[in-house]
């Protein structure tokens, strides 16, 4: 609770009712809110970097949801975003989350289970994640053909450097913690998403294959990452080097 008042959340929605009621509510819990009306404005709204989390409306003029949260991703902006959804926008909120989306509401909901998201989402993504209640690795590991800098969040491969988002760091935290053992899908889901009512595990599947581009010398025959079918992934790389 103790800098609850610093939280600035933005809420990017075109519908003037349910923007005006968002604001309000959330000033009412103590939250710093801003507004933007569109997508394009939310764009540059969320590119300022004032804001601890983002609600954003899938729906809006001039740029898509979707799109602005792709936009935010590709340039390395890891604000934690919370998808507002319609119903029927099943295979829209399922792309959100592949973009790299926290989490989703479906409308109409409730304030009370918006406020318990928010603060779920900002508890995993502010502490949780960064900080690791795990064994956290620290330092930089070196595997052959890759070395991982835990404090950037960057790796680099064959001389390349290459910044990793939120979630493929933690998957190649998870699976290199783990070393030599099989991690399913359902573990990664859990741990690194940290809750299971994700629609689908192709939301993993789609951040290893990023994960890949960006580790692996040849994404279609992975040396470090490797897929066990029928049950998940295995990190196989012998341990170089670990300088802390
Ligand atoms: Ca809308």
């Amino acid at each position: 609770m103790s800098n609850l008042s610093e939280t600035h959340i933005l809420v990017i929605e075109d519908e003037q009712d349910l923007r005006a009621g968002l604001q309000h509510n959330l000033e009412l819990e103590g939250y710093v809110v801003s507004t933007a009306a569109d997508g394009r404005e939310g764009l540059r709204k969320a590119r300022e970097g004032k804001a601890n989390l983002i609600l954003l409306d899938l729906m809006l003029p001039h740029m898509s949801g979707t799109e602005v949260l792709q936009h935010l991703r590709e340039t390395g902006n890891e604000t934690p975003v919370i998808i507002l959804s319609a119903k029927g926008q099943d295979r829209d909120k399922v792309q959100g989350l592949e973009l790299g989306a926290d989490d989703y509401l479906t409308k109409p909901f409730g304030l009370t289970e918006l406020t318990a998201r928010i603060r779920a989402v900002l508890r995993r993504t502010q502490s949780g994640a960064k900080a690791g209640d795990r064994q956290a690795l620290s330092g930089v590991m070196v595997f052959p053909g890759l070395t991982v800098d835990w404090g950037r969040f960057t790796v680099q491969s064959e001389g390349e450097e290459t910044q990793l988002s939120r979630y493929e760091a933690e998957i190649l935290r998870m699976l290199v913690e783990h070393r030599g053992q099989v991690v399913s899908r359902q573990d990664l889901l859990r741990k690194v998403w940290g809750y299971v009512h994700l629609p689908t595990t192709r939301t993993v599947d789609n951040h290893i294959a990023r994960l890949r581009k960006k580790i692996e010398h040849d994404v279609e025959n992975p040396t470090h990452v490797k897929t066990v079918h029928g049950l998940g992934y295995c990190f196989e790389s012998e341990l170089l080097e670990h300088r802390q």
